[in-house]
């Protein structure tokens, strides 16, 4: 084979290994960012009943600001999000789906079936590269400019909570800071007008701003389960509200009347959940996107580091096989070359 026509075969081969290296990665980490649910609760009844320990007499209203549906990356449908939070004791809720009220509708029909069991205050999680907050007690959505938004577009977004006569929540500090390096501080968020941080979410318990409160005061503290599948559940708001309204929670959260309940044992979340077929199909391509996905807010989708390991890894094996096949070529053509000869000697004699 001439050397020239060797380099274009072997361009073509390894532009082909180049293409399945490049859609492997693309595939592969779109679907570890964007997974399948691994459980369906097609079938959860959510048919237990936990009462958190609190004074009874003193408060009316469990209420839980933070909990996602399938509206955003929630799994459970508004219905069992509710159901759900009936079970773990809760009597009040905000369905706080990422950039998007267009759970409204469905929430208000179900709101009219479970009026004796379950109050409502409307809301959602304002979701961005900087700053996740909850603006709840709000009517009408409020854009999220882009995923990194200024300072002025950030209080631009708390103002205008406060003009529909909402409240402005700061989510999971504890999970935020180590992601986004931009995140405002406390002392910066008191100041934009901030009314509540989010002190327990899921069973995380924010140490960090209960000492920053107690020494510097100014925010409300409130619990989040930021329920995505069932979970247990360790934070519970408590208020007493003068009627069991919406607009009752509101006055109180607007005075700031939270007392919250932290139990790191929370209560046992019974839902046993069937694995997703469509999961199990998928896994082997989720569990190496896993590898290519940067989890990190602010540094993209995929990790640089890691593709850039894999794919020399990719090229040195082509070398290595590339280098084997023309050596093996190579004895094949001299044992030929020597038969050849060793004819020909035979012919002379
Ligand atoms: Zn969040
Ligand atoms: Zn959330």
């Amino acid at each position: 084979m001439s050397a020239k026509k060797r380099i274009i075969n072997i361009s073509i081969r390894l532009g082909v290994i180049l293409s399945l290296f490049m859609i492997t990665v693309v595939v592969s980490t779109l679907s570890a960012g964007y997974p399948p649910a691994k459980y369906l609760y097609t079938n959860e009844s959510f048919d237990w009943e936990f009462t958190p320990e609190y004074n009874e007499t003193q408060f009316n209203i469990v209420f839980d600001h933070h909990s996602h549906t399938l509206y955003s990356d929630g799994h459970l449908t508004v219905e069992q999000n509710i159901l759900w939070h009936l079970a773990h004791g809760f009597n009040a809720i905000t369905i706080s789906d990422h950039n998007t009220m267009d759970n409204a509708e469905e929430i208000a029909v179900m709101a009219e079936k479970y009026k004796d069991d379950i109050i409502f205050v409307p809301g959602f999680e304002w979701t961005t590269g900087r700053i996740h907050m909850n603006l709840i007690g709000i009517t009408e959505y409020i854009p999220v400019p882009s995923n990194k938004p200024t300072d002025e577009e950030i209080i631009a977004a708390i103002d205008a909570t406060h003009n529909q006569g909402g409240v402005v929540i700061v989510d999971h500090i504890p999970w935020s800071l180590p992601r986004m390096p931009t995140h405002p501080t406390r002392a910066q968020l008191l100041a934009w007008g901030v009314d509540y941080i989010e002190m327990v979410n899921e069973d995380v318990y924010d140490i960090d701003s209960e000492s920053w409160c107690n020494n510097t005061g100014g925010f409300g503290q409130i619990t989040g389960t930021d329920m995505h599948d069932p979970m247990d559940v360790s934070g519970w708001t408590l208020m007493s509200a003068d009627n069991l309204t919406t607009a009752g929670i509101m006055k109180e959260l607007l005075l700031r009347n939270t007392t919250i309940i932290y139990d790191s044992h929370g209560s046992t979340d019974y839902s046993i959940g069937t694995i997703n077929p469509v999961y199990q199909i998928f896994k082997p391509v989720v569990h190496t996107g896993y590898y290519f996905f940067n989890d990190d807010v602010t540094g993209g989708f995929v990790d640089w580091q890691s593709f850039g390991v894999a794919i020399s890894y990719v090229i040195v094996g082509f070398g290595i096989f590339e280098g084997v096949k023309i050596g093996i070529e190579k004895i094949g053509d001299r044992r030929k070359l020597k038969k050849e000869n060793n004819s020909y000697q035979e012919y002379d004699d």
